[in-house]
């Protein structure tokens, strides 16, 4: 067992920060909440790992990024998403999936998702194989827990011929997701673009094989009113895009699904992704960088729809999570003097991307007894003016103006997870 000793600040429910100030959290050998208690019992000597005064949050889970895009980020954003994919961002990923390159990117990624306290992140490669083993083994070494899927497209969308078959864009997946199936940290989880690059009779094949391997499934939806026009010329048999992957069993319910953006919505959409237990990734960031349009959150939390917090770099300029969160609030506010309804809380924004994000790994991003100890430990004294703060200040100043250089520790499982050593 560990004992932790700190400010213990959590959002089991959504919209309140539970603070246990100064107080001690139990862990169990395999890494799990016990309990939080005001006083040690007494006579007990077991050691303390002792972090007073420090905030002890729950780590981030980043629900959506595309790792290979990375040397990209900051680059094109004066265009939209369609010709952004093209002129940039085809390209680009194609330079950085070359094998002589890939594992600088994926060092990088995976450095800077530890530096921003990212330990939970849902990644996007590429259509290579090798891209996506090498990741996932880096990922594994690192020690921190993620799902990474190889894009699979057997459709030709900006080029003459499609990257794949059916059958050899399945055969990859499936040997991806065999060699990954008993991994507990780093698993596999099906992915497609968008249902303009994927046939239905793919998205088919892929529904049986989650099934089969348990494993999730991802893709966008809804990003940028130009993709939705395109995607209804495709497939004119849909009232609209969330049906042509629900029309495959690729739609929530029996495959656990993540679908990124989810902004140009219609209100068929919204009950579908609210029945089917959709999870939606919320990347305020790329939808503000190449314009596509700002997601009603405020909608989809009322509605009981499950929301994670995405970076999605590198249509989004930043895998820093924190600044994220702020930016999703204040995005939020922006629409709500549009719509004259509330905005969304910091609160609410914390417990996206901590408990509501982390639930698609499991009882993660909370410090309720049973749930993973994945920790952050925020040493904000240099955020502080001399006078007296309460915690709850303390978290509201550290997540407007904080960032990595106030994380002095991170934790999963217990253990402490160090700097990887590859860019140290
Ligand atoms: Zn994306």
């Amino acid at each position: 067992m560990k004992i932790f000793k700190g400010n213990i600040v959590h959002t089991p429910t959504k919209d309140t920060f539970e603070i246990f100030e100064n107080q001690y959290i139990f862990v169990s050998e395999d890494g799990l909440v016990q309990e939080i208690r005001k006083e040690l019992p007494q006579g007990m000597e077991q050691e303390v790992i002792d972090y007073t005064d420090k905030l002890l949050i729950p780590a981030y889970t980043d629900l959506h990024l595309h790792p290979f895009q990375y040397p990209l980020i900051g680059n094109g954003y004066d265009r939209e998403l369609l010709e952004w994919c093209y002129r940039y961002c085809a390209p680009a990923e194609m330079l950085s999936a070359e094998e002589a390159t890939e594992r600088k990117v994926c060092q990088a990624v995976i450095h800077d998702l530890w530096k921003y306290g990212s330990l939970h992140s849902v990644h996007f490669p590429t259509v290579s194989e090798h891209n996506v083993d090498t990741l996932m083994q880096m990922l594994d070494e690192s020690g921190m827990f993620a799902y990474v899927g190889k894009s699979q497209d057997d459709l030709a969308l900006f080029a003459e011929n499609a990257d794949e078959t059916t059958e050899e864009s399945m055969q990859a997946a499936l040997r991806l997701a065999g060699k990954y199936k008993d991994s507990r940290r780093v698993r596999y989880i099906f992915t497609v673009g968008w249902s303009l690059d994927a046939s239905d009779d793919l998205m088919r094949q892929i529904h049986d094989a989650a099934l089969m391997y348990q494993a999730p499934f991802q893709a966008h939806l809804d990003e940028n009113r130009t993709e939705i026009k395109w995607i209804l010329e495709r497939h004119p048999e849909c009232r609209n895009y969330a049906e042509t992957y629900e029309k495959c069993g690729v739609f929530g319910k029996e495959v656990k699904t993540v679908m990124e953006h989810c902004i140009h919505t219609t209100e068929e959409e919204i009950a579908m992704m609210r029945d089917n237990g959709v999870y939606v990734a919320h990347c305020i960031h790329s939808n503000l960088d190449i314009m596509s349009g700002i997601m009603q959150l405020r909608r989809y939390i009322d509605e009981g729809i499950r929301v994670g917090i995405g970076s999605d770099i590198s249509a989004g300029h930043t895998l820093n999570l924190t600044d994220c969160m702020r930016a999703a609030v204040q995005a939020s506010k922006m629409l709500a003097v549009r719509t004259g309804k509330l905005p969304v809380s910091m609160e609410e924004v914390f417990y996206l991307a901590t408990k509501g994000g982390g639930s698609f790994f499991g009882k993660v991003g909370s410090f309720e007894p049973g749930y993973q100890f994945d920790a952050l430990v925020i040493d904000d004294s240099s955020l502080s003016l001399p006078i007296q703060y309460t915690i709850k200040e303390r978290m509201e100043r550290y997540l407007y103006c904080g960032d990595d250089r106030q994380i002095i520790a991170r934790y999963v499982l217990g253990e402490e997870i160090r700097e990887p050593a590859y860019i140290a």
